[in-house]
C-alpha cells in the first residue's frame, strides 16, 4: 500500500525517506513541498530529483479532491464545498470572509455517529474516520481554490472530533507546523459534544487550542432529550472537565448554545444556563437553530432570542450571538451532503 505521506510529521517523514535509502534532508524539503507550498503533485518539486519523484509516486500518494460541489452565498461571500474523498466518500467545508480574516469550518468525519436531534451530519451515521491529510487537504484545496490564505480554522464541520481522536492530534499538529502551514494555535478551535475522558486527554496534550463545548441545555434531562452522548456522561461531569481545560491550558471555555423554539429558550432555561456558568471565564455561542428538514426544530423570533440574551447579559454571563452565515448554501452542518446523498 502507498503511504499517506501528508499526514506524517517531519521526523517519521525522514524516518521513510530513509528506509528508501535517500538522505533524511529530503524529507524537510519534501515536508516543504506538501505543508508549505501545498503541492498537488510530486512534478513540481522541483528542487527533488526525477529519479527521486518517480521513485515517490511509486511509493506514496498524495492526498487530493474533486470539488463536487460549491455554493456561494449571495448575501455573505460564504462558500460551501463538498469534497469528493479518493474512495467516494463525500464531506463538507465551509469558507467564511471575516473582519479578522479567513475562517474555515472543517469536517473531521464522514458523517457523524452521535446522532444529536437537531443536526444533520448524524442522519446517515458514520461513513468514516478522516485521515489527517483529508482534515489539512480541506483546508488546502479551499485556499487553491479560492487563492486567500486561511487564518482560522473551525473543526465544527461533520463528525465528533474526539471520536477520531488521534488522527484530530495529527491534524492540529501538522496545520500548526511552523515549517508547514503554521497556521496560529491561538486561531484554531475545535468542538465536542463532551466526551469527559478525551477532554481531559486533549487538556493533557498541551495544544493550546480554543475548546468549544457543545451545551444545547442548562440541565441533564433536557440534554439527553437532544444529544444521545449526555446519557454517557453527567453534565456536571462534563462541565467539571471543561474546567480542568482551562485550569491547564488557561483558554477560555466555549460554550455553544443553539436556541431552538420552545425547547431550550425559556426564560427558566437562560436563568440555569446562567447559574451553570456563573463565576468561569466562558463565552457561550449563541446559535439560532438551523432547520433541517428532517428535523422539526425552529429557530426562535426575535424576541424571544433577545429575552433570552438578556437574562445572561443582566446575569453577567459573556454571550454572543453568532452570525448566521451562509443560511441560503444549506450552512448548516451536513446539510449539503446529505441532501446530496439523498440526491444520488
Ligand atoms: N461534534 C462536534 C462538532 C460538530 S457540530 C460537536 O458536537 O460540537 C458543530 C456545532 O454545530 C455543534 O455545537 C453542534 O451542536 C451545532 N449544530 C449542529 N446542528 C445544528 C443546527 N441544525 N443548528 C445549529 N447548530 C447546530
Amino acid at each position: 500500500m502507498k503511504a499517506d505521506i501528508k499526514s506524517l510529521y517531519e521526523e517519521e517523514l525522514k524516518a521513510w525517506i530513509s528506509d528508501l535509502g535517500e538522505k533524511p534532508y529530503r524529507a524537510s524539503q519534501l515536508f516543504a513541498w506538501l505543508h508549505g507550498k501545498k503541492a498537488v503533485s510530486f512534478d513540481e518539486m522541483s528542487n527533488l530529483s526525477k529519479e527521486l519523484r518517480g521513485k515517490l509516486k511509486e511509493e506514496a500518494f498524495l492526498t487530493g479532491f474533486t470539488i463536487r460541489r460549491m455554493q456561494e452565498s449571495k448575501e455573505d461571500g460564504t462558500r460551501k464545498y463538498l469534497f469528493e474523498l479518493a474512495d467516494g466518500n463525500l464531506i463538507e467545508s465551509v469558507f467564511m470572509r471575516y473582519h479578522h480574516g479567513i475562517s474555515v469550518c472543517i469536517s473531521s468525519q464522514a458523517g457523524c455517529r452521535m446522532g444529536c436531534r437537531f443536526c444533520a451530519s448524524t442522519l446517515n451515521g458514520l461513513s468514516r474516520n478522516l485521515t489527517a491529510s483529508e482534515m489539512l487537504e480541506q483546508i488546502y484545496a479551499i485556499e487553491r481554490d479560492t487563492k486567500e490564505r486561511v487564518s482560522h480554522v473551525v473543526v465544527m464541520g461533520s463528525g465528533e472530533p474526539f471520536d477520531n481522536y488521534e488522527n484530530v492530534i495529527r491534524f492540529l499538529k501538522l496545520i500548526s507546523d511552523e515549517k508547514g502551514a503554521n497556521l496560529s494555535i491561538r486561531n484554531i478551535t475545535v468542538s465536542t459534544c463532551g466526551i469527559v475522558e478525551k477532554i481531559d486527554a486533549f487538556a493533557d496534550e498541551d495544544i493550546k487550542v480554543t475548546l468549544a463545548l457543545s451545551l444545547h441545555a442548562p440541565e441533564q434531562a433536557l440534554r439527553e432529550s437532544l444529544m444521545p452522548i449526555a446519557r454517557r456522561y453527567q453534565l456536571p461531569d462534563v462541565i467539571a472537565a471543561c474546567d480542568r481545560y482551562f485550569d491547564r491550558t488557561h483558554r477560555r471555555m466555549t460554550y455553544e448554545y443553539a436556541l431552538m423554539n420552545g425547547i431550550n429558550d425559556s426564560e427558566e432555561m437562560a436563568e440555569k444556563l446562567s447559574a451553570l456558568l456563573k463565576g468561569k471565564n466562558a463565552h457561550v455561542n449563541l446559535i439560532p437553530v438551523n432547520p433541517v428538514e428532517e428535523r422539526d426544530f425552529l429557530t426562535p423570533d426575535k424576541g424571544r432570542i433577545a429575552r433570552f440574551c438578556k437574562i445572561l447579559e443582566k446575569n453577567g454571563i459573556n454571550a454572543t450571538m453568532r452570525r448566521t452565515a451562509g443560511k441560503d448554501i444549506d450552512g448548516a452542518c451536513g446539510q449539503l451532503r446529505s441532501r446530496i446523498l439523498r440526491e444520488t
